[in-house]
């Protein structure tokens, strides 16, 4: 794609907030807009009422009309599949709302870095989300409150890194960015901070000036992972996004989570590797499912996932081959999974 407009400048009226407001909430319209049948798809009201159908709009034009099988359309459609319990998926299968919150607001599982909720709200709602059930009335943090949870980064030395999460961080606004990423740049022990973010990708127009600078406080360095989960959500508005983000000096990685009827093929994967890279990001984890209730329909059975992990790594240079990881409560970290082992 032309490097000129890459690097088109993001205009000064950006409309972020506008688009906010009027992301596609009705599942009939969004799939008579592409030219879908509701029943055919297997569209349900009450998988709806469970957690909203949410989608910009920015999002839906990189959909194929027609396709019923759109891989962009897939991680947002609400089914009657959703509707279904099996055993083994939970409301909150990364133990989340157990220990590992240690104040309002706060997730500290691993050494070194937490968890900062800084927002409940979502561009979008990613049906094999594993929040889906999070009690994020709990967790919203108030001005008030953040003083509660950066006087418990100020007390743990060892935390050098603060990611900020959510629901997804960027949904809140600059004002409210600035200060809190102030305040988190003053406390000496802290190095790094970690934005994740699906915004970028779903709403490439949030990224603009204002919010880079807020972001960017002195004495920390930024870094951005980003949610992409296949090559077909990147188009030239997030190629200009990712390039406002690098020229920043901010380090841009990417995660996705391994879906089924999504990506859940070599093609698929590697084509999402370089396409990531061409774009100006790197890849870093590749998430098998939290089996959260509701999205049974995504999962994969774990050898599968092994064998196409196995099978990108011998496609792709080593600098592009995600880390499988699962996410296992009461582990120090994310486990990885291990490759393939047997015949190919
Ligand atoms: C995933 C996660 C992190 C970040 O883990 P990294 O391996 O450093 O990317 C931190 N805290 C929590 C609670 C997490 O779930
Ligand atoms: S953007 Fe992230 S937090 Fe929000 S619904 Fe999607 S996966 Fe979940």
């Amino acid at each position: 794609m032309p490097q000129a407009n890459i690097l088109r400048p993001v205009p000064l009226e950006a409309d972020w907030r506008e688009q906010l407001r009027n992301v596609i909430t009705d599942g009939p319209s969004l799939l008579a807009e592409l030219g879908l049948d509701a029943a055919a798809l297997g569209f349900s009201e009450q998988a709806c009422r469970d957690f909203s159908l949410r989608v910009p709009r920015a999002f839906v034009r990189r959909m194929r009309p027609g396709d019923p099988n759109d891989p962009l359309l897939r991680q947002v459609l609400a089914i009657g599949d959703e509707l279904t319990s099996p055993a083994g998926y939970g409301p909150d299968p990364t133990g989340e709302t157990g220990g590992a919150i240690a104040r309002a607001g706060i997730i500290h599982k691993y050494r070194g870095r937490l968890l900062l909720v800084v927002t409940g709200g979502c561009a979008i709602n990613c049906r094999y989300c594993f929040r889906r059930h999070f009690p994020y009335g709990d967790n919203q943090n108030s001005r008030r409150e953040w003083r509660q949870a950066l006087d418990y980064v100020a007390n743990d030395p060892s935390i050098t890194e603060v990611i900020l999460s959510g629901g997804d961080p960027l949904v809140a606004d600059d004002d409210y960015l600035a200060e809190l990423c102030g305040h988190i740049a003053a406390i000496p022990h802290v190095r790094r901070l970690r934005v994740h973010s699906r915004l970028p990708i779903v709403l490439p127009d949030r990224v603009t000036p204002e919010l880079l600078s807020a972001l960017s406080p002195a004495g920390l360095q930024t870094v951005m992972v980003v949610h992409c989960n296949h090559a077909n959500e990147l188009d030239t508005d997030v190629a200009r996004a990712f390039a406002h983000i690098r020229e920043r000096g901010i380090t841009l990685l990417n995660q996705s989570v391994l879906l089924a009827g999504v990506n859940d093929s070599v093609a698929a994967l590697v084509a999402l590797s370089e396409a990531l890279f061409a774009h100006g990001a790197l890849p870093y984890y590749l998430h098998l499912l939290d089996k959260v209730r509701g999205a049974a329909h995504f999962d994969l059975p774990e050898q599968r996932a092994r064998e196409l992990h196995a099978a990108i790594t011998a496609e792709l240079p080593g600098y592009l081959v995600p880390k499988l990881v699962r996410e296992i409560a009461g582990e120090p970290a994310k486990t990885p999974i291990s490759p393939a082992r047997g015949p190919h």
